[in-house]
C-alpha cells in the first residue's frame, strides 16, 4: 500500500513526486492513463496529417502531462499561469516559483531569462500604456519544444526506481470514507488503497474530475473560457516587443463592450499548429529553440463567464470550435484585411499575401460566420491598439487563424496546502482549476508534496479505515 497515490504525471504530479522525495516521503505511487514518455508519439505531429484520434491523446496525457510537446515558456512571475495568488501571500508563491524554475534548470532548462524590469520593457510599457494598454513585467525562461520534452525525460530518469509509475493507467473513482480518502479505483478494476491522494489530472481530466468532485460532494466553480483568434505576422513587426520581452502580456479593455482582451502564448519566428482538444480542433503556436521561421505568432483571447440561466463556458467554448469546424473542415485561417472588408479569404488570396502561413492546412474563410460580432469587435479593437507600439500589426495581410479556446477546470475548494475538504484529498495543477501553466502547475504539487511530508512526520492518528485489500 503506497502512502501516497498521485493521478496524473504532467508537470503538477511529477513536481509532487520530487518534492515528496526530497522531504522523506518515498512510498509513492505515480500514475498516469497516457503512455511514457519515450512511447508518446503524436501521429498528427509526425506526419503533418489530420489527427487520427488516439485513446487516449498522446499530445496531452502520458509522461509529461499536456506540455511535454509545448513551446515550454515557463512564466516566472505570480501574476499569470494560475490562482495560486489568492492563496498563499506574494512573496511566498515568488519564492516557490523560484524554487520550481530552480529545479526546471537543475534538469536542463536553459540558462537565459528574457524580459524582466529593465529600461526597454519600462519603456514598452510607457508607449504601451499611451496606447490604452497595460504591460505585464515578467521574466520567461523558454524552454522551447525539443528542450521541454528533454527536460521531462530526465526527470522521469531521475525518478525511476525511487517512485513507482504506472502508465498507461486511468483512475476511474477516488474513494472516500467518512470525509477521508480511502484510495483509488482503476480502470483495470483494482483498488489501490493510499493514505493520501493528490489529483493532478490536468485540464485533459477535467470532466472526469468535475464529475468525481460532485460525486464527493466538493465544491467547484466554473470558470471562465478563453476565445479568441491566433494572429500571425512578420516576425520584424513584433521583433522590438518579442526581443524585449520575449514573451509579452499585454492586457487591453475593448473600447465598445469593456471586455479584457490579452495577448497569450506569443511565439517569436514559431510556428502555428492545431490541436485537437477532444473531438474539436482548434488553433495554438508555439516555437522551437533553434528552428526560426519568419514570422511571429500570439492568441488574442476574450475571457467570458457565464452565470445563470446558463454556466457551463466549455460547452459554449466547444459549440463555437465546432462551428468554425464545420465551416472551415478544421482550422480557418483569413486575412485581416478581408474580414475588415466583410469578404471570406481564399487561396487566392492568402497566397498575395506577404505573410506566409505556417499552418499550411488552414482553410482560408471568413471568421465573422464563427465568432460572435462581440469577440470579432474585441479582438480588432485589440491589434489597432497593438499597432500604435508596432507598427504593422494593422496591416491587411495580417493573418487570423480561428478558433483558439483556452478551456479551465472548475475550481475545486482547496486551502493553502492545496488539500480539498476530504481529508489527505489534495487537487493541483491545472486539472483543479488552481493553475494555468507549467511553473504554477508545478508549485501546486510542491505545495501538496510539502503538506504530506508534513503530516507523515506527526505520529499517526488512529485510521478509522478498514484494513486496506486489493479488490479485483
Ligand atoms: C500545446 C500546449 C502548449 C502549452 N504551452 C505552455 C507554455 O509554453 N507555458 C506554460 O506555462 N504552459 C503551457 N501550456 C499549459 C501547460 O502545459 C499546463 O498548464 C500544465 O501542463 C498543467 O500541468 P498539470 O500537471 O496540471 O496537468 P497536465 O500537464 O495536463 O497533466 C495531467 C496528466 O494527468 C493524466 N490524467 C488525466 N486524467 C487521468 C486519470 N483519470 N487517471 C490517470 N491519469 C490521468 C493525463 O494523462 C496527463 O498526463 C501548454 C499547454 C498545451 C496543451
Amino acid at each position: 500500500m503506497p502512502d501516497v497515490v498521485i493521478i496524473g504525471a504532467g508537470p503538477a504530479g511529477i513536481f509532487a513526486a520530487l518534492t515528496l522525495l526530497e522531504e522523506g516521503v518515498s512510498d509513492i505511487l505515480l500514475v498516469d492513463r497516457g503512455r511514457d514518455i519515450e512511447q508518446r508519439e503524436c501521429p498528427a505531429r509526425k506526419n503533418q496529417q489530420g489527427c487520427v484520434h488516439c485513446t487516449p491523446c498522446a499530445l496531452l496525457t502520458g509522461w509529461g502531462g499536456a506540455g511535454a510537446f509545448s513551446d515550454g515558456k515557463l512564466t516566472l512571475t505570480t501574476e499569470v499561469g494560475g490562482f495560486l495568488g489568492e492563496l498563499i501571500p506574494t512573496v511566498e508563491l515568488q519564492e516557490l516559483i523560484r524554487l520550481a524554475d530552480a529545479k526546471y534548470l537543475k534538469y536542463g532548462a536553459p540558462e537565459t531569462v528574457h524580459g524582466g524590469s529593465n529600461r526597454a520593457v519600462r519603456r514598452l510599457k510607457a508607449l504601451a500604456r499611451k496606447a490604452e494598454m497595460e504591460l505585464i513585467e515578467m521574466e520567461v525562461r523558454h524552454l522551447g519544444t525539443e528542450n521541454c520534452y528533454r527536460v521531462l525525460q530526465r526527470m522521469r530518469q531521475d525518478l525511476d526506481g525511487r517512485v513507482e509509475i504506472h502508465t498507461e493507467t486511468r483512475v476511474t473513482q477516488i474513494q472516500a470514507e467518512r470525509g477521508v480518502v480511502q484510495g483509488v479505483h482503476t480502470e483495470a478494476g483494482e483498488f489501490i488503497p493510499a493514505r493520501y491522494v493528490i489529483s493532478a489530472p490536468g485540464r485533459i481530466g477535467a470532466d472526469w474530475i468535475r464529475d468525481e468532485t460532485r460525486r464527493l460532494g466538493l465544491e467547484a466553480i466554473p470558470s471562465p473560457v478563453d476565445i479568441g483568434l491566433r494572429v500571425e505576422l512578420p516576425a520584424a513587426v513584433m521583433e522590438e516587443i518579442t526581443a524585449t520581452t520575449y514573451e509579452s502580456k499585454l492586457i487591453y479593455y475593448s473600447r465598445t463592450f469593456d471586455d479584457k482582451v490579452r495577448t497569450f502564448c506569443m511565439n517569436p519566428y514559431g510556428e502555428v499548429v492545431s490541436e485537437y482538444v477532444g473531438d474539436i480542433m482548434t488553433v495554438n503556436g508555439h516555437s522551437y529553440a533553434e528552428k526560426k521561421t519568419d514570422n511571429t505568432n500570439f492568441a488574442l483571447l476574450v475571457s467570458t463567464l457565464f452565470t445563470e440561466p446558463f454556466d457551463d463556458p466549455i460547452a459554449y467554448g466547444r459549440y463555437i470550435s465546432r462551428l468554425a469546424n464545420l465551416l472551415g473542415r478544421g482550422v480557418i485561417v483569413q486575412r485581416l484585411g478581408d474580414l475588415a472588408d466583410g469578404r471570406r479569404s481564399t487561396p487566392a488570396r492568402i497566397a498575395r499575401s506577404s505573410v506566409k502561413p505556417t499552418l499550411e492546412s488552414a482553410t482560408p474563410g471568413d471568421l465573422s460566420f464563427v465568432l460572435p460580432y462581440r469577440y470579432i469587435k474585441d479582438i480588432t479593437e485589440m491589434l489597432a491598439a497593438l499597432d500604435q507600439i508596432a507598427p504593422g500589426v494593422n496591416s491587411r495581410h495580417t493573418l487570423l487563424y480561428g478558433v483558439e479556446v483556452k478551456f479551465y477546470s472548475h475550481r475545486i475548494e482547496v486551502d493553502r496546502n492545496m488539500e480539498t475538504r476530504i481529508g489527505n484529498l489534495f487537487a493541483v495543477g491545472d486539472g483543479a482549476g488552481v493553475t494555468r501553466g507549467l511553473i504554477q502547475a508545478s508549485v501546486s504539487g510542491m505545495l501538496a508534496g510539502r503538506a504530506i511530508a508534513r503530516n507523515t512526520r506527526k505520529p499517526r492518528k488512529r485510521s478509522p479505515r478498514k484494513s486496506p485489500k486489493v479488490q479485483r
